[in-house]
């Protein structure tokens, strides 16, 4: 059989344990990188597995399935943590690619421009994969290996992205800068998350995409932050300098490498003015 299209996890991992067969979600990345009108190889489709979508709370965390998709993600009833993940998710492409493409995908794909991964890393995301023999957990910077690279092993699906309930807390934003507004891909990208107590920045969770081989925390930023007042003036203090500490921008078609560290530095402090705001 070439494709498979199971309603359950455990004949999804039993059949792709058999078979060398090629993941498929929204399938919104992996057309594009196709050059014929259709895919090659065994295809084992996961959209259909009821158990891979959709946000639950559970007791000491949030659980989201590895096919839920940006639509879902929109329309959920969540914390004010995850106000930068929905975001980022009204920012994917357009509402037909969040209505198909999914966040499982996102990470899987494993672009340094992938929108999802910044706002996850502020959240303290872990990796949930599911094989025939089990599951194993990682944090998503350990599952992340490089532009096009993640630690999914042969016969491995990742099956769900979960949030500590310690890390759901404070007030995010995602602020993105493209060529245009819609349908674009990131020239740099913006994550934060702060939690306030009496009157200051109590805890800081800063993460800047596309502006290194995959998207990273920046520790340089969260110490600088982390104490001060609770005032969106703090934001004009974030040195161009202190930014650029942590990150490794690329000249490409999209940007070159110095207006890419300006522009990420720019849109940290758009992100802890939005949040503080
Ligand atoms: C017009 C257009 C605009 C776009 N705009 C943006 C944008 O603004 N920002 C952005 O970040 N992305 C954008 N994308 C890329 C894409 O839509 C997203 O990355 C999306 O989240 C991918 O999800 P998917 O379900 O479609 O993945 P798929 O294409 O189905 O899969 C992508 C990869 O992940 C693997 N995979 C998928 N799910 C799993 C799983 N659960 N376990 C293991 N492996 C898995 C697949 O095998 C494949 O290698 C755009 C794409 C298009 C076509």
């Amino acid at each position: 059989m070439d494709y498979f299209r199971p309603t359950d996890l455990k004949d999804a991992v039993d059949w792709l344990a058999d078979n060398d067969a090629r993941i498929a979600a929204g399938c919104t990345d992996i057309y594009p990188a196709e050059a014929g009108p259709s895919l090659g190889g065994a295809v084992l489709d996961i959209t259909a597995i009821a158990g891979l979508r959709g946000i639950s709370e559970e007791a000491d965390h949030w659980r989201l399935g590895g096919a839920t998709t940006w639509t879902d993600i929109i329309r959920a009833d969540l914390p004010p943590a995850f106000d930068g993940l929905k975001q980022a998710a009204r920012e994917v492409g357009s509402v037909q690619i969040q209505n198909a493409g999914t966040i499982g995908g996102n990470i899987c794909n494993a672009s340094p421009a992938a929108d999802g991964v910044p706002c996850l890393l502020t959240l303290d995301a872990e990796i949930e994969v599911t094989s025939k023999t089990g599951r194993r957990r990682l944090a998503l910077d350990e599952f992340l290996l490089g532009p096009r690279e993640t630690a999914l092993k042969p016969g491995e699906i990742l099956s769900a992205i979960v949030i500590p309930k310690s890390a759901a807390s404070g007030h995010s934003a995602f602020v993105k800068l493209g060529a245009r507004k819609y349908l674009v891909i990131s020239i740099a990208m913006v994550a934060v998350r702060l939690t306030e107590a009496g009157g200051k920045i109590e805890t800081a969770a800063v993460a800047v995409g596309a502006c290194s081989a995959k998207a990273q925390r920046n520790a340089d930023v969260e110490r600088e932050l982390i104490g001060q007042p609770w005032d969106a003036e703090l934001a004009a203090e974030i040195s161009d300098e202190l930014v650029a500490s942590s990150l490794n921008p690329i000249t490409d078609t999209r940007a070159e490498a110095g207006y890419r560290s300006h522009a990420a530095a720019e849109l940290v402090r758009r992100a802890v003015r939005a949040v503080v705001a």
